[in-house]
C-alpha cells in the first residue's frame, strides 16, 4: 500500500522537497488533544528542533500546543508562529548569554537548567534586568531506552542533565538565588522509543525522587517528562497516528502526581514524523555488477537520518505500478554515506519517476544542509497544493 499524494501539482515543482500532509497533522494533533485531555493537569508542548517549518508551526500553535526551545532560534522562531511566552519552555546543555537574554526579555515559561555554572549565569542575568528566572532542573534519571545509541539521552554517561545524587543540593543552592524560582524537575531519556516500559522506568524514577523531595519538605510544582515517543517508520501507511492513548495511560497509571502538580510533555517526532515526505526524482538507473543503483536528486542534505543514525524509511515510487526491484537508492552527494536505503524492492523505476522518501516530517528539513553548496529545500502543504 502507498501513501496518497497530490502527484499532478507535483509536477511543476522543483524537487527535491517536503510535501506535509497538513491534514494528517491536524488530526494527529486532535488525538492528542483528546487523549492528554482525558488526564488531570497534562500539559503538552511541541519540541520545536523536530521541523521548524512557520506552516507546521502556526497550525501546531492553533491546536493550542505549548513550545519546547533548545535555542534563542527556535525561541524567537516560536513567538514568531504565536506561541504565548507563557508556554514555551528552554533547555539545552550550552546555553550562551544572548539566548538566555532573549528568554529573559521574552518573559518565558521556563528555562529547563543542566548545570550550576549554568544557572549561576541565568541568575546574574536575571538580576540584571530585575527579573526572576523560572527554573526546572534537567535530572538524569539513568534509565536507557531501547532506541538508537547516538538518540539516548537518559544514561548517566550521556552529556545531559544534572545527576540524581546531585539535585537536592543543586536545589538548595538555587533557593538561596535572589533572581531564580525553582519550579520542577525536567526529564528527557531519548528518542524513537516505542516500549511503554520504558516510560514506565522513568515514572517510577521520578516517583522515587518525589518521595525523596519530600522528605525534604521540597514541593514542586511542574513535572516534565520530555518526549521520545516513535514512530512506525517500517508501515507509515498503517498506523500514521502514534498511539498517544497508550503514551498517555502510561504516564497516567505509573507517575504519582501530587496535588495540584501539572505534568508537561515535549513530543516532536511523534507529532510531525508521520506528516512529511521527501519527495525527489530518478536521475538515472545505474547497473552495478551484482546490484541496480537509483540515484535521485535529493541527498543526505535534505535528509541525513540514513546517513547519520543508519535510519530506515520506507521509499514508494509514486509514478509506476511496474512489478518491483531491487535497488540501491542513493543520492548525488559525494560522499559514500549518502545512501536512503540498500537492497529495497519498489516498482521498477525509470528517469524522471517521481519517489517520496516517507516518515520525514521530523529531523527532516530542519537538518537540511547547503554542503555541496546546495540549495535549502521547499516544504510544501497539503492546504498550498490542494488549492491550486
Ligand atoms: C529532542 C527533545 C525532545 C523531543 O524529542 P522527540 O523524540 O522528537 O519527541 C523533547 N525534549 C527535549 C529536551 C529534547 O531535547
Amino acid at each position: 500500500m502507498k501513501g496518497t499524494f497530490p502527484i499532478n501539482s507535483f509536477q511543476s515543482i522543483q524537487t527535491p522537497f517536503y510535501y506535509y500532509d497538513t491534514n494528517l497533522l491536524r488530526e494527529t494533533l486532535r488525538t492528542i488533544n483528546m487523549e492528554a485531555g482525558k488526564h488531570e493537569g497534562f500539559t503538552v508542548h511541541y519540541a520545536v528542533k523536530a521541523n521548524a517549518n512557520p506552516k507546521l508551526l502556526n497550525i501546531i500553535r492553533e491546536a493550542g500546543l505549548g513550545a519546547d526551545c533548545v535555542s534563542g532560534g527556535e525561541i524567537s522562531a516560536s513567538v514568531k508562529a504565536g506561541f504565548p511566552p507563557s508556554r514555551i519552555v528552554y533547555a539545552g546543555v550550552g546555553k550562551s548569554d544572548w539566548e538566555i537574554n532573549l528568554a529573559l526579555d521574552k518573559n518565558i515559561f521556563c528555562f529547563n537548567v543542566e548545570s550550576i555554572p549554568e544557572l549561576e549565569v541565568i541568575n546574574e542575568l536575571a538580576a540584571k534586568k530585575g527579573k526572576t528566572a523560572q527554573v526546572a532542573f534537567r535530572i538524569n534519571p539513568n534509565v536507557g531506552a531501547h532506541t538508537h545509541a547516538n538518540i539516548t539521552t537518559g544514561l548517566a554517561e550521556n552529556k545531559f542533565g544534572i545527576a540524581m545524587r546531585d539535585m537536592e543540593s543543586v536545589i538548595d543552592t538555587a533557593m538561596s538565588m535572589d533572581n531564580i524560582r525553582f519550579i520542577g524537575l525536567h526529564f528527557h531519556i531519548g528518542s524513537q522509543i516505542l516500549d511503554m516500559g520504558d516510560f514506565e522506568a522513568l515514572c517510577n524514577r521520578i516517583n522515587g525522587l518525589q518521595d525523596e523531595l519530600e522528605r525534604h519538605h521540597v514541593k514542586v510544582g511542574h513535572i516534565n517528562v520530555g518526549g521520545g515517543l516513535g514512530i512506525d517508520y517500517q508501515h507509515p501507511n498503517r498506523l500514521p497516528i502514534p498511539d498517544f492513548k497508550s503514551y498517555f495511560t502510561t504516564y497516567a497509571r505509573h507517575l504519582k502526581l501530587r496535588p495540584g502538580q501539572k505534568l508537561h510533555f515535549e513530543l516532536g517526532r511523534a507529532i510531525v514524523g508521520q506528516c512529511g515526505s521527501l519527495i525527489t526524482r530518478t536521475l538515472y538507473i545505474k547497473q552495478g555488477a551484482s546490484k541496480q543503483f537509483a540515484i535521485v536528486d535529493a541527498g543526505m542534505t535534505e535528509l541525513i537520518r540514513p546517513a547519520l543514525y543508519q535510519a530506515y524509511h520506507k521509499i514508494e515510487n509514486l509514478s509506476s505500478n511496474e512489478p518491483a526491484e531491487a535497488y540501491d537508492v542513493v543520492g548525488p552527494i559525494c560522499e559514500s554515506s549518502d545512501v536512503f536505503a540498500k537492497h529495497i524492492d519498489i516498482n521498477k523505476s525509470h528517469r524522471g519517476d517521481l519517489l517520496a522518501i516517507r516518515s520525514a516530517g521530523a529531523y527532516g528539513e530542519i537538518m537540511a544542509s547547503g554542503y555541496n553548496c546546495r540549495q535549502l529545500p521547499q516544504g510544501y502543504t497539503s492546504d498550498e497544493l490542494e488549492a491550486e
